[in-house]
């Protein structure tokens, strides 16, 4: 009789404890749902009025792209995707990207380097509308359908690269190896960037750069990042871009402390002679963001020779 009960008692504290754990587990994966789908929408909203700077005056603008597809393959990733509004957001198709570069260079917009870009903020003499190229993670399809639209026009850009990931398959996307990057034809385009060693992920949906009492390790991660690209592409690295586009103003300061020259946002902005290097805003590149940008660099800013009498 002891023994029946103690047994009873056995299965349903077993039930109890089952319907409480898949009860918990249930909530959270809800929220975790309603939470993504909020973040989709937020950003989707940030990323659509980038770009909008028309009567903004002179300035460089940054762009930032990431995902370079065959057109094919921007939809169904797109599809695939939906929920990680970040890759959503992300993807260019290659044939877009060329009518981009082929328009800044038929519109004779300056595509200058990071260097030049640093210097001239340096010395405050951002004096006309300039074209910074950057892409973060340099992921395959960036070296298979980017790489050689650059090199035909011949433009200078820069990659963002996380050193502890290449070649692996990270976020959905296939990520470069260091022979496939050291490979890049015409290397005088390209400057190297940081984007972390390993901290390119997020923990309760905040970016690891976010969270706090984690100064140690960040700082370790930095020297790793900055030692590797010297390691294995022979990169004195010395600009960098925080993963998700956000820094805090301690990581910051160490950063440039260390000789960052350049620290690169998602922060929708101009680059201006006003703009501090330790929070250079980038535009995004969507479908919509690059009309925003055609908006601006064809809006009066700058008065023709014959226009000015
Ligand atoms: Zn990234």
């Amino acid at each position: 009789m002891l023994n029946r009960i103690l047994k009873y008692k056995k299965i349903n504290y077993l039930l109890i404890v089952l319907i409480l754990v898949f009860g918990v587990a249930g909530l959270f994966f809800k929220q975790d749902k309603q939470q993504r789908q909020l973040n989709n929408n937020v950003s989707n909203k940030v990323y659509d009025s980038y770009g909008d700077f028309e009567g903004d005056g002179v300035g460089a603008v940054v762009l930032c792209y990431h995902r370079i597809l065959e057109p094919s393959k921007v939809l169904s990733i797109g599809q695939e995707l939906s929920e990680n509004s970040q890759l959503h957001s992300f993807n260019v198709s290659s044939t877009e990207f060329e009518k981009q570069m082929e328009y800044l260079v038929k519109n004779k917009i300056k595509v200058i380097t990071m260097d030049e870009l640093a210097s001239r903020l340096k010395k405050k003499q951002i004096d006309e509308k300039y074209v910074v190229i950057t892409f973060d993670d340099i992921d395959v399809s960036m070296l298979n359908n980017a790489v050689p639209i650059l090199e035909k026009f011949k433009l200078p850009y820069t990659s963002f690269i996380i050193s502890n990931t290449t070649g692996d398959y990270n976020s959905g996307s296939q990520m470069a190896t260091w022979e496939e990057i050291k490979n890049i034809k015409n290397k005088d385009l390209l400057t190297i960037g940081m984007h972390t060693d390993d901290m390119h992920y997020q923990e309760n949906n905040i970016p690891m750069l976010m969270q706090k009492n984690n100064m140690s390790d960040f700082k370790k991660d930095y020297k790793r990042n900055k030692l590797k690209l010297k390691d294995k592409l022979e990169a004195n690295a010395v600009y960098y871009a925080p993963p998700y586009g956000a820094i805090p103003k301690d990581k910051a300061a160490y950063l440039i402390d260390q000789g960052v020259k350049g620290i690169y946002t998602l922060e929708n902005g101009l680059v201006t002679n006003k703009s501090s290097k330790d929070k250079v805003p980038r535009v995004v590149v969507t479908e919509k963001s690059w009309k925003n940008l055609e908006k601006y660099w064809e809006s009066g800013d700058v008065l023709d020779e014959d226009e000015k009498e």
